[in-house]
């Protein structure tokens, strides 16, 4: 089976939870097989962007889509079927089911080789497989979310601070894994709040800030200036 090549497009989203609009006009293009990080202050919206591109929050207006296909009306499932991969914050793993059942959740049929795969970027879960997911180390925890994105075939994968609380050598194994799923082709899209790490990992950056991309660029060129905007509040153009 082959995997898709596209870029994941947002153009022009509004979005938000009743009367709360949180994303007020986004646009913003992962291109194929490439990495872009997506920065800002906490709440200003983040979570909420990958989830309107992994279909779990409806755009109020604006567009999503994957290629040439306008993929805004897809819902959750069908738009994971289409080749977007969501690895949410807090892991999305079923605690009570083994590794081993887990993996299995994602694999497509006929694709039994991808769970090697799976196992050769996370070792430690090929020795866990029959272990309850809920009793893995919070390590192991993530890398089984992230492993996902090896079964599920993805054209694109949001990942959503898969850093957060974790030990360093833990965060390199993780921060591997999506290089070698970029070596893949796969696009990644990836919330992180350590500055340092994103810039090094990704091609491009975006910055989030009051409801919209306040800044985008080669990662190398990051603007500090709107970063701290961001983080700060205050970035006079960006407020709607
Ligand atoms: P963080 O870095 O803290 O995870 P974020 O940038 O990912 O933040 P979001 O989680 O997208 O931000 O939240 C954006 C805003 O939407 C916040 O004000 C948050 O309180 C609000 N929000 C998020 N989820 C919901 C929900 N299910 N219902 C209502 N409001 C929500």
């Amino acid at each position: 089976m082959s995997r898709v090549r596209a870029a994941l497009a947002l153009a022009g989203v509004h979005a938000g939870y009743g009367r709360t609009e949180v994303l007020r006009g986004v646009s913003l293009t992962v291109p194929p097989g490439k990495i872009v990080g997506l920065l800002g202050a906490n709440g200003v919206g983040k979570t909420t962007l990958l989830r309107v591109a992994a279909a779990l929050v409806r755009p109020a207006a604006g567009e999503v889509s994957l290629g040439t296909a306008d993929v805004t009306r897809l819902g959750a499932h069908q738009r994971a079927r289409s080749g977007v991969c969501l690895i949410p914050e807090g892991r999305g793993i079923f605690r009570s089911l083994s590794v081993r059942d887990n993996l299995r959740m994602f694999l497509r049929s006929g694709a039994e080789a991808d769970l090697g795969t799976a196992v050769d970027a996370f070792p430690v879960l090929g020795r866990r497989m029959h272990q309850r997911a809920g009793t893995l180390s919070g390590g192991e925890q993530q890398m089984l979310a992230v492993a996902k994105a090896f079964l599920c075939r993805p054209a694109v994968v949001l990942a959503d601070e898969l850093s957060l609380g974790l030990a360093p050598k833990v965060i390199e194994e993780i921060y591997a894994a999506l290089r070698l799923l970029n070596d893949q082709g796969v696009g990644l899209l990836v919330v992180e709040q350590y500055v340092q790490r994103i810039v090094e990992l990704a091609d491009s950056l975006a910055v989030l800030s009051k409801g919209q991309v306040a800044w985008s660029g080669p990662a190398g060129e990051l603007d500090e200036q709107a970063l701290l905007d961001s983080y700060l509040g205050t970035r006079a153009d960006s407020a709607g």
